[in-house]
């Protein structure tokens, strides 16, 4: 990793709130933040709301809601409080505040004057016409279009208003070591003297965010590459100013399934969607991560043609806390999979522990008004969560297990038995059962009571009955699980009700054919 003059690792997420968090930004704060864990460093949000009028408190909370819900948690920033007065919150954890660009006007305004009285900036009275005429007379003249420079040449012409205030750029080679595209080089001759503030109290993007780096003494910028040719910019107008410049890195763009630019409709999702979808924060993280970033392979897994089957992808936040490399980067595009993300989600849903699933599921249990005890919650989740592609696919496959759903008394065949011939078998289960005792009420003990059984022929007419007497469905877990989840009462209770539900047919089976 490039070594860097300001000793102690500083990044920063620099979020404009003029929507809602989206998944872009979430990843570069993924990636700053697991560099700053790693590095023992500082992570570091600050708003950028110098558009006032896109800006919105709103969006402010949600980007802060959804970073915390992602485990992104700011050792400096704005303090995060929900819903509190309409006021704004002038609250911040860290010593570089305001961590709020609105609130930082005086700090770029010292700034901006320096940069005049330098000669390193001007006013520029050309107004949009001119400069469109200007622009105009370039192109006719085959030149690449910019700034022509006019008010360089002719400061302050009588009778005109001040329009922006423009940075007197140098016409140099720019280079710089990115640490994931390595050497970049850029010719200023193409930028023209840039704009970099409307004028004293209004600073634009790059001018602010060189100012906010250099006085929150920001050691490394990591993000999107959409920023990569500001970056030269920013590079000169720290030097003008004196300053040392950050590290950068760019991280590579995010694809739709076609290396098409990610389309409106994922990009503009906000990603407290993926938590009213059922996804949980791992498993957005870690796929996340996986936008950009593999893990390495191993020596003899290079060698095997199954290096793709073999390379790790699911991983918890301590594991990527400890493999994650910001080296490893990949400059290609990233390419967006909602397959993989659906895939993730399962495989952390059911490698969770039942307890914290538990935690994840509560809301929509109390909405549902499902009570029951926390322990009977853990065994039917535990039961539950290799089968759950969502957290909200959590209900209608557990339901069951809270209260029986009516079924016909058909779903209890198996094959072409008749209904008298299902509740003898059932009637053989239920005797089975009874017999075990309720204290060690576990799925190898009924098991193994009911082997004697399965050994009569087909396991399947017993075991089928099973299932739908206990599960009221033809799909759910192993009836031997939910036998021991619910316990040897209620699976007796349930056995009992599937035997009523054959008797009364059996009745008017003999009614009319008898
Ligand atoms: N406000 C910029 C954005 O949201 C931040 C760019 C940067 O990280 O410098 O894209
Ligand atoms: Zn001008």
């Amino acid at each position: 990793m490039t070594p860097h003059p300001k000793k102690t690792v500083r990044v920063r997420l620099a979020p404009s709130p003029t929507g809602p968090l989206h998944l872009g930004t979430a990843r570069t704060g993924l990636f700053n933040w697991l560099f700053a864990r790693q590095q023992g460093g500082k992570f570091i949000l600050r708003i950028e709301d110098t558009d006032q009028e896109r800006s919105e408190k709103r969006y402010e909370e949600g980007i802060m809601e959804g970073l915390l819900w992602l485990g992104l948690d700011w050792d400096e920033g704005p303090r995060f409080t929900k819903h509190e007065s309409r006021s704004m919150n002038h609250e911040y954890i860290g010593d570089y505040g305001p961590y709020r660009q609105s609130e930082r006007t005086e700090i770029y305004k010292k700034y901006l004057q320096k940069l005049l009285d330098d000669g390193r900036a001007y006013y520029c009275y050309c107004t949009k016409e001119e400069l469109e005429a200007q622009r105009q007379a370039m192109m006719a003249e085959g030149l690449p279009p910019k700034y022509s420079g006019h008010c360089r040449n002719h400061p302050e012409p009588k009778g005109k208003l001040p329009q922006v205030i423009r940075f007197l750029t140098p016409e140099t080679r720019i280079e710089f070591t990115d640490l994931v595209r390595g050497k970049v080089s850029f010719e200023s001759s193409l930028f023209g003297d840039m704009v970099v503030a409307k004028n004293l109290e209004t600073p634009l993007y790059n001018f602010a965010a060189v100012i906010d780096d250099e006085e929150m003494k920001i050691s490394h910028v990591i993000r999107g590459e959409d920023h990569l040719s500001n970056t030269p910019k920013q590079i000169l107008l720290a030097k003008a100013l004196g300053f040392e410049p950050p590290v950068f890195g760019h991280l590579p763009l995010i694809l739709a399934a076609d290396r098409s630019k990610l389309s409106k409709r994922y990009a503009d999702t906000s990603l407290l969607d993926y938590r009213e979808k059922g996804y949980l924060p791992e498993a957005v993280v870690n796929f996340m991560v996986l936008l950009g970033w593999h893990p390495k392979s191993s020596p003899s897994q290079i060698l095997s043609d199954k290096t793709r089957e073999s390379e790790q992808e699911v991983f918890s936040r301590e594991e990527l806390l400890k493999e994650f490399d910001l080296g490893r980067v990949q400059k290609a595009g990233a390419v967006f999979s909602q397959s993989k993300l659906d895939w993730l989600n399962g495989e952390h849903i059911k490698s969770m522990e039942p307890k914290k699933l538990y935690a994840y599921l509560k809301p929509q249990l109390e909405a549902s008004g499902i009570e029951a005890p926390p322990e009977f919650l853990e065994k039917v989740i535990a039961a539950e969560r290799e089968r759950l592609k969502t957290l909200n696919d959590f209900l209608t496959a557990a339901g069951f297990f809270f209260e029986l759903p009516d079924y016909e008394n058909k779903l209890l065949k198996w094959k072409d038995e008749t209904l008298p011939e299902v509740k003898m078998n059932l009637t053989k289960v239920l005797e089975v059962i009874e017999k075990v005792s309720a204290a060690n009420f576990e799925q190898e003990k009924i098991r193994d009571a009911l082997l004697p059984l399965s050994e009569l022929g087909d396991r399947g007419l017993f075991f089928w009955p099973f299932r739908v007497a206990l599960s009221g469905r033809a799909a759910s877990p192993d009836p031997l699980l939910i036998a021991e989840v619910l316990g040897k009462e209620e699976t007796i209770r349930r056995l009992n009700l599937a035997i009523e539900k054959i008797e009364g047919v059996r009745e008017n089976y003999y009614e009319q054919t008898g």
